[in-house]
């Protein structure tokens, strides 16, 4: 990529997409589009269109989704599958008709089957069933990266796509019910450190196992593979990208606890679902192309930290 060259990042208010602009920026890239979901709603075919059309991009990260945790996900199928479904068909196939040298597409470890080999590798996908917690996003990004795999063989352009495991860091969604583990732990913990609180209750059984990896770090993976790899160079294949290590939502809990300075005990609430029992990724594609993770999770939820508390004292003000 050019340093100067048009490159479009949809979803930069997410924490994918803010983390792959500041990415871009540390790395000289001056000429970089955005817009809001107010600016453009990515689920209008029209507005899509016209903005293609008008910026002419040459790249583009496509990190906007609709996401969320295990219970929203869960309590809303349709939505999570409309939005993402139609939001990726709108911006990819707007890219092809555009010229857009070559794409980004960002996806999710849950694509790969629930009771998949551990570690996952790219190969396991579509070979059998989804968890049934979050198939509606799962059917979604499958779409979108078959739709980016359809089209570099039928039309020879250039389009990868990446699959990240649970990620976490600046921006993120600290929504208690709607989050993501490892924000709503972050808030749960903190709460209850400033109330005072002597217990704090956790969903399920606290043994499923996670993958982690900090935004920033995915940005800097998804900015190297924009750089130095083709569709071709993949396979036409997914990459996986991930720590490659896993740790159980309890012991998780004790360092959220620990990061945050809360002393009372945990309580496990398993009436609320487990989901896949483990999803770790198979990262051995990913560090044969030259990439390996940075960000130790220890120091990247302390990170999170600060960037939750700031975002606290942003509210207030
Ligand atoms: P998943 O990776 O798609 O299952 O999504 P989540 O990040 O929402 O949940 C991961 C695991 O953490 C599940 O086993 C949840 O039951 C567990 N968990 C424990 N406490 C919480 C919580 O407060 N919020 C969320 N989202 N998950 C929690």
């Amino acid at each position: 990529m050019d340093k100067n060259a048009k490159i479009y990042v949809a979803g930069h208010r997410g924490m994918v997409g803010s983390a792959i602009v500041r990415q871009l920026q540390s790395r000289g890239y001056t000429n970089i589009v955005v817009r809001t979901s107010k600016e453009l709603d990515l689920r209008r075919q029209d507005a899509v269109e016209r903005f293609f059309a008008e910026e002419k991009p040459e790249y583009v990260f496509l990190a906007a989704a609709k996401v969320g945790g295990i219970i929203a996900n869960n309590r809303h199928p349709a939505d999570f599958m409309y939005d993402n479904m139609i939001l990726e068909m709108n911006v990819i196939h707007a890219a092809y008709e555009n010229g857009v040298k070559k794409l980004l597409f960002l996806g999710s470890s849950c694509i790969y089957p629930r009771l998949a080999p551990q570690p996952m590798p790219e190969s396991c996908l579509l070979t059998s069933s989804l968890e049934q917690t979050n198939e509606a996003y799962a059917l979604a990004k499958i779409s979108g990266l078959k739709y980016c795999e359809y089209l570099n063989r039928q039309y020879g352009t250039d389009y990868i796509s990446v699959m990240p495991t649970n990620l976490y860091g600046i921006n993120d969604n600290y929504h208690p019910e709607h989050s993501h583990v490892l924000p709503a732990l972050i808030r749960r913990f903190h709460e209850a450190k400033e109330s005072g609180a002597t217990e704090v209750v956790c969903w399920g059984t606290g043994s499923p196992k996670r993958e982690f990896l900090y935004a920033d770090d995915l940005a800097d993976a998804c900015v190297y593979l924009m750089e130095n790899y083709s569709a071709e160079d993949l396979g036409n294949e997914t990459v996986n990208l991930g720590s490659g290590k896993e740790i159980t939502i309890k012991e998780l809990s004790e360092l959220v606890a620990k990061t945050i300075g809360y002393t009372g005990t945990i309580r496990w609430d398993a009436e609320k679902p487990d989901g896949t029992p483990r999803k770790l990724l198979d990262v051995s594609k990913l560090e044969r192309l030259g990439w390996r993770y940075k960000t130790e999770l220890s120091e990247g939820i302390r990170m999170a930290y600060d960037d939750f508390l700031h975002g606290e004292s942003r509210a207030e003000r």
